[in-house]
């Protein structure tokens, strides 16, 4: 009946009188409406109200009246706010009960979200990209389109949240959050030492309640006694309370004295909707005989001890006892580590247990099958689920890493298996990942939403519609890298099913480039630029070149289009294309150190670029390698790290700085972790120099060197695995110290080894005299390895450092 009666009103030109029966807000650049604040209102509200008019005065040009009633005869805004508990807090309605009359009905919260709404939808504004105190993009960089005339469409319009519990994506753009409809109704993770065994109660005069305490290497551990009076500020309090040890489940007195301390902390805050449970920070599960017998041996689905069922049980326990008093208490526990895994029994309904892995992972269907079948078993013992996610760019990676569908898809699964609560730890800091940020948050909000169109949508408003095809492929070339067949082959891909995939490592995950990979990225950067017609439009294409420039610096620098995806130079060919871009390389380094946008990653990629230089040490005896060695070693410029190494690998002298490095003679030997004893033995197994070297499954060296002589200091080592490791990774690093405090680290880490072939590898250190006005006092070098099987031994063997100033 209703196209019968539409379509002849159309057909008849009735459409402009139909338009204009829509609630007009704007005409002629003049306001239509005022805004009456409701009687009962409060501080969330009237934020959201003044942000509302900041913001549609930036494309209107002017302010609506707010009002404390409705004016006669004009249009009204009004806002029927109703109180709502977290679950319910993010709905939102808009209607029109009468012909003067928009009302917005919402909750204290999701009043800012209908007001986001009238802004995204009808304004036409794009908050593109999240600010926060340590960015500036100098002016606005956000998208205001002017408003002359504006109306809105009679129609009910209802929403509410997918993610309803909670939705971050980064803790560090506070304030700008609620532009993206985030929403952190819960605190932070690990804080226990704050919710249930208070740092303010025990931490001053060490008066941890001794069955609350673990057993740790045989030993009782005691958290440390405070240093002088605890910070106000409880996150600074905490500080490393929350690290390195967990309570011991098996005492019952543990759950005794967590109950009494919840409900004395419930007691004196009314208002405290959250209990958080989570287990602390870096392992330090209990190993007293009853934990012992409680865990079995047992290991979870991340290859963890698995404390499942005397953790969860001790949070279950706890909730019920608290809940008699405190119905509307959650309690958030991390389900990470050692407690990954569901426990075998039900939990109560106000328990919400925080799945934390990698999601991205999943892209592997071996991973993926395995944790769907963990998702699948948490659905069945909790009724809510939250989960903790990574997904790391600018700080860790060169390259932007994107999977805009599979991601959204990935949380689509989330959603559909019970998960309500989802948080991102990323860097949502810069403009290095284009939509990531702004996707993850539209995605949390309406997981329905289409991926493609949020990207295609954010695109066309940063560049303008004929820039942003070129800014998509741009976009989708990451895509693509991310899944293609060779990043399966890089050792970055090993980390797999690690808690989140390897951090910090500079060099492996961009290898699986291929030549004129860059090239092709530069082209359609370039068409980016060209192409962007407003000046917004150019200042943000401007931007995305630079942080396009990055990933580009970085490949040149670091030889990833040479480099095989298995970190190996595939032939002497190759080895001399590699030497002949070292020119190219070094021009690189310098572009990305002056980069304005280099402040998220690393920058200086010099020493990354000459640990890469030693993948061409197999074909040093070829002569036309040689002959490209000759040529760099007479460029004026070639930085005196890259100039040792060369000389070095010639044959060229300088005294070894670490004695015995070698391990030819009985001592000195290197000593294990903080000058403890030496996790491994001397060996006569294998050695790439000499008749000795270390052996251990579980390495851990460390030698301790005096600061006696600044300078550029070369480290050459060699280890060896007789077989594969599956998860097994060797990691060296150096550490700068002022009287026994540590200062500095440079990292190489998350290698694995060949089997059965020495293999060398090199790192830089510069030793400088002071740091932050702090005489350096000594510095040390560990080189250690993490998860390989007992039975799979690693040996390091030929410890070479050499001061390249004294080379002769
Ligand atoms: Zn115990």
């Amino acid at each position: 009946m209703k196209k019968m009666i539409w379509a002849p009103l159309i057909v008849s030109g009735f459409l402009f009188q139909l338009a204009a029966s829509d609630f007009e807000l704007v005409k002629d650049g003049r306001s239509q409406a005022a805004i009456v604040r409701p009687s009962d209102r409060n501080k969330e509200v009237d934020e959201a109200i003044s942000f509302f008019n900041a913001e549609a005065e930036k494309c209107v040009g002017r302010k609506f009246d707010v009002l404390e009633a409705a004016p006669r005869e004009k249009n009204s805004i009004v806002l029927n706010v109703r109180k709502a508990s977290i679950p319910e807090d993010d709905f939102f309605a808009i209607d029109f009960p009468d012909k003067n009359t928009m009302q917005i009905t919402c909750s204290d919260r999701s009043a800012r979200w209908a007001f986001n709404h009238l802004l995204e939808k009808y304004f036409g504004v794009r908050w593109l990209f999240a600010r926060n105190a340590h960015d500036s993009y100098e002016g606005e960089i956000n998208h205001y389109p002017p408003v002359k005339n504006l109306a809105v469409p009679r129609k009910k319009f209802e929403k509410n949240s997918s993610f309803n519990l909670y939705r971050c994506v980064d803790f560090r753009f506070t304030g700008f959050e609620k532009n993206w409809n985030l929403k952190r109704s819960f605190t932070g993770i690990h804080c226990m030492v704050i919710d249930v065994f208070p740092v303010y109660k025990y931490a001053l005069d060490q008066s941890w309640p001794a069955e609350i305490l673990p057993v740790i290497k045989g030993e009782k551990y005691i958290p440390p006694k405070a240093k002088g009076p605890l910070s106000k500020n409880i996150w600074l309090a905490r500080g490393n309370y929350c690290i390195g040890w967990q309570p011991c489940w098996s005492n019952p007195k543990t759950t005794g004295i967590a109950i009494e301390n919840i409900l004395e902390i419930l007691a004196k805050n009314p208002d405290k909707h959250e209990i958080n449970m989570d287990v602390n920070d870096c392992r330090g599960f209990c190993e007293c005989p009853e934990c012992l017998k409680a865990v079995k041996g047992k290991t979870n689905t991340i290859g963890c001890a698995d404390y499942s069922e005397l953790y969860w049980k001790w949070v279950n326990d706890v909730a019920a006892a608290v809940a008699r008093k405190y119905p509307n208490v959650y309690f958030t526990a991390i389900a990470y580590t050692e407690v990954t895994d569901p426990p075998s029994f039900k939990l109560c309904p106000n328990v919400i247990p925080r799945v934390c892995l990698e999601l991205t992972a999943m892209l592997d269907p071996a991973v993926y099958a395995k944790r769907m079948k963990m998702f699948k078993k948490w659905g069945e013992k909790a009724s809510l689920l939250a989960y903790y996610d990574y997904s790391y760019g600018a700080s860790w990676y060169l390259f932007p890493r994107l999977y805009f569908g599979m991601h959204s898809e990935l949380l689509k699964m989330l959603h559909a298996n019970q998960f309500r609560s989802v948080f991102i730890e990323s860097d949502a800091v810069n403009a290095f990942e284009g939509p990531k940020h702004y996707l993850f948050s539209k995605m949390l909000w309406d997981v329905n939403s289409d991926p493609e169109e949020i990207v295609m949508d954010w695109c066309n408003h940063a560049v303008g519609k004929k820039a942003a095809p070129f800014l998509r492929d741009y976009y989708r070339f990451w895509e693509e890298y991310w899944v293609r067949p060779e990043i399966e082959k890089t050792q970055w891909y090993n980390t797999l099913e690690q808690i989140y995939m390897q951090g910090g490592e500079k060099s492996t995950h961009t290898f699986a480039l291929k030549v004129g990979d860059m090239e092709k990225c530069r082209k359609l950067m370039e068409k980016v630029v060209q192409h962007a017609g407003t000046p917004l439009e150019k200042k943000r294409a401007a931007i995305f070149m630079k942080n396009f420039e990055l990933s580009e610096s970085a490949a040149k620098a670091l030889f990833s289009e040479i480099i095989q995806p298995d970190s190996t130079v595939a032939s002497a060919s190759d080895a001399v294309t590699l030497l002949k871009s070292v020119p190219e390389a070094l021009v690189h380094i310098g572009k990305f150190k002056e980069n304005p946008w280099n402040r998220h990653v690393t920058k200086d990629l010099l020493p990354f670029s000459v640990a890469n230089l030693r993948l061409i040490m197999p074909y040093m005896n070829d002569n036309a390698v040689r002959a490209e060695i000759d040529k760099l070693l007479a460029l004026p410029n070639l930085p005196p790290e890259m100039k040792g190494q060369f000389k070095l690998w010639l044959g060229a002298e300088a005294g070894n700085v670490i004695p015995n490095g070698s391990f030819e003679e009985p001592s000195p030997l290197p000593t294990g972790w903080d000058g403890s004893k030496l996790p491994g033995s001397r060996s006569s197994d294998y050695a790439s120099d000499g008749k000795y070297s270390i052996k251990s499954s579980y390495l851990m060296c460390e030698f301790t060197l005096p600061a006696k002589k600044p300078g550029t200091y070369f480290l050459m080592f060699d280890a060896f695995a007789p077989k594969t490791s599956v998860e097994g990774r060797l990691n060296y690093m150096f550490t700068l110290r002022t009287k026994k405090q540590n200062r500095n680290h440079t990292y190489y880490r998350d290698i694995s080894l060949p089997a059965n072939k020495w293999q060398t590898f090199t790192g830089m250190l510069y030793l400088p005299l002071e740091q932050s006005g702090k005489m350096i006092d000594n510095f040390q070098i560990h080189i250690y390895t993490r998860k390989f099987e007992p039975d799979c031994p690693v040996y390091i063997d030929h410890v070479r450092l050499y001061r390249l100033e004294d080379l002769k």
